[in-house]
């Protein structure tokens, strides 16, 4: 395949796994048949923005431009486009592109294609440009129509950016494992995408607990929609919930006990982790062995199920809870994430760039 003819637009990017982010300059492809060319207005800032741009899941090419919670405008579509015109609201996620062609991509599961994660927003490999892929915190994405979401009307924009990962990530599993009335279900960590998952969980018909290790964040844990908060570090606390759920979130970026988690499961309760910690998790048997606990993982969401979560996020007015910051407070943003200091989401502003 030749290379495209392409553009120059702005962006942040880091040059190391030491390095802070920094205004850059990087190429998109002129829109082809099947593009859709965004302005972007809002990216959110994921927890995984961070692991990627510090290389601590090891596979991150530099210079690297993080941001897969994009919303935008679309200024130009290739002839072949069908589903988008300029001048549209739209997102898109944690996926540009996928093989299409296997087991999962039929499904509508692109996120779990067989090919691995090539389609990454970022961290993933751009066949037209032979190239790494390069994220939202950028002016302008071009994207092939099937990986562009269409954003509800009726919801802030700043505010719905975050969906397209905390939201898709927290309401697939929660999807999956079939939450809602008559299930207690446990949300561990209080950050972007546990805020998610509680206000999901909730709006499921779900009893919701939230499990945090900050004190200090009990009381928005409440009005988000959880019915009870728990503090992790206090045994006491942990011991009365002991063997009580059905189901448990677990979002947490860092190490943390998971057999403390795991150990509040019900006889046949599922854990399932969405956090993605740089190190290992030790899991010992015996929390699992007892009452025929399972523990899973689940990986952002598919095209059509994002598209059914934005919905439905638009029918129950459902967005995050985001602090709105300039281009250039990204690497201040990040320090305080790693703190938990984050109510709930950040979102970048791009005209800031
Ligand atoms: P975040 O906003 O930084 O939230 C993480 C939360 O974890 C913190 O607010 C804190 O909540 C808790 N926490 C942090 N350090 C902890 C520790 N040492 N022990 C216990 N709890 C701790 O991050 P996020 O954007 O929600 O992302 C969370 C994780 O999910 C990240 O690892 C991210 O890479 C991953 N992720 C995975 C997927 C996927 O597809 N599976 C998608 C997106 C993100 P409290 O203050 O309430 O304790
Ligand atoms: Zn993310
Ligand atoms: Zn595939």
């Amino acid at each position: 395949m030749s290379k495209p003819a392409c553009y120059s637009v702005k962006a942040f990017a880091t040059p190391a796994a030491a390095a802070p982010l920094a205004a850059a300059v990087i190429e998109r492809r002129q829109p082809l048949a099947t593009d859709v060319q965004i302005a972007i207005r809002y990216c959110g800032v994921c927890h995984s923005d961070l692991h990627f741009a510090r290389n601590e899941w090891g596979f991150t090419h530099y210079p690297a431009v993080p941001g897969h919670e994009i919303v935008g405008t679309v200024t130009a579509v290739g002839a072949g486009v069908k589903k988008f015109k300029v001048g549209d609201t739209v997102g898109v996620g944690c996926l540009v592109d996928s093989c299409r062609a296997c087991p999962s991509c039929r499904a509508g599961l692109e996120q779990y294609c067989d090919q691995g994660l090539t389609g990454g927003t970022y961290g993933g490999w751009d066949k037209h440009l032979n190239a790494p892929t390069l994220g939202g915190y950028s002016q302008e994405i071009v994207v092939t129509e099937d990986f562009v979401l269409r954003m509800p009307a009726n919801l802030d924009l700043a505010a719905a950016a975050p969906l397209l990962c905390a939201g898709i990530t927290t309401y697939s599993p929660l999807r999956h494992w079939k939450v809602g009335p008559g299930h207690k279900v446990g949300v561990v960590g209080l950050g972007g995408l546990g805020h998610m998952a509680v206000k999901f969980a909730r709006a499921f018909g779900a009893h919701v607990v939230l499990f945090t290790t900050t004190p200090g964040k009990a009381a928005d844990a409440q009005r988000l929609g959880a019915h009870e908060v728990v503090v992790s570090k206090d045994e006491k606390q942990m011991a009365a919930h002991a063997g009580s759920f059905d189901f448990i979130l677990d979002a947490v970026s860092a190490q943390h006990d998971l057999n403390a988690c795991l150990n509040l499961l019900k006889r046949d309760g599922n854990l399932t982790l969405v956090g993605a910690p740089e190190k290992p998790l030790p899991v010992a048997a015996f929390p699992l062995l007892l009452r025929r606990r399972s523990l899973s993982g689940s990986l952002i969401g598919g095209l059509p199920e994002t598209q059914e979560m934005l919905d439905f996020c638009g029918q129950h007015g459902i967005t995050s809870d985001i602090e709105l910051i300039r281009m250039d407070q990204i690497n201040e943003a990040y320090e305080r994430m790693l703190r938990s200091d984050v109510k709930y989401r950040f979102v970048i502003d791009m005209k800031t760039l």
